[in-house]
């Protein structure tokens, strides 16, 4: 093992445009990637997040970090890491409050399916495949569509997006180029 101590990665704040680009799958996992991914995972603990996608920190690379339980679990870490994930199934749906590390102060309720099962590469770059329900299925789809530039905003119904309206023009307004909110 290389000894190397992760490090924070400044978060992309809603207004940043790499946010709503997509991501590239990952040919080789590379010591470089294997870096980036021990960074993406402990900017996700150190923001107290439960899923962290690499556009969110400026990479467009089909990569995310999951860890639902981290929480309600004693604070016990089991970091989840997904590479050129592709879901399998989709069923039912259910409606449950969603926040993101790119809209700091913004709880709202969105349709996801209910359970899923996804396929992927873990951080070793082994094949594995999980089947998902609640919390870990939602923080799934949440993550994914990050990949591909879709924001949870978009999946909100029109009547909860009105909700946020102003809370999203100012945040969009007082996010600089380089993807800072300085609001
Ligand atoms: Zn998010």
């Amino acid at each position: 093992m290389r000894k190397r101590k992760a490090k924070i990665l400044p978060i992309k704040i809603y207004g940043d445009k790499t946010l709503r680009r997509i991501a590239e799958p990952v040919e080789k996992l590379t010591d470089k990637i294997k870096d980036f991914i021990a960074d993406l995972t402990f900017t996700m603990y150190e923001k107290e997040g439960v899923g962290l996608a690499a556009p969110q920190v400026g990479r467009l690379l089909r990569i995310f970090v999951v860890d639902p339980f981290w929480f309600t679990e004693g604070n016990e870490k089991k970091p989840v890491v997904l590479i050129n994930p592709k879901f399998l199934e989709f069923e039912g749906q259910i409606e449950s409050e969603e926040g993101c590390l790119s809209f700091p102060d913004i709880y709202e309720k969105v349709m996801r399916a209910k359970k899923v099962v996804i396929e992927s590469l873990d951080e070793k770059g082994e094949k594995v495949r999980y089947e998902a329900d609640e919390l870990f299925a939602r923080v799934l789809q949440h993550e994914y569509d990050h990949l591909d530039g879709i924001l949870f905003i978009d999946k909100m119904s029109k009547l909860r997006k009105m909700f946020i309206k102003k809370k999203l023009n100012v945040l969009e307004k007082t996010t600089n180029k380089d993807g800072v909110n300085i609001g």
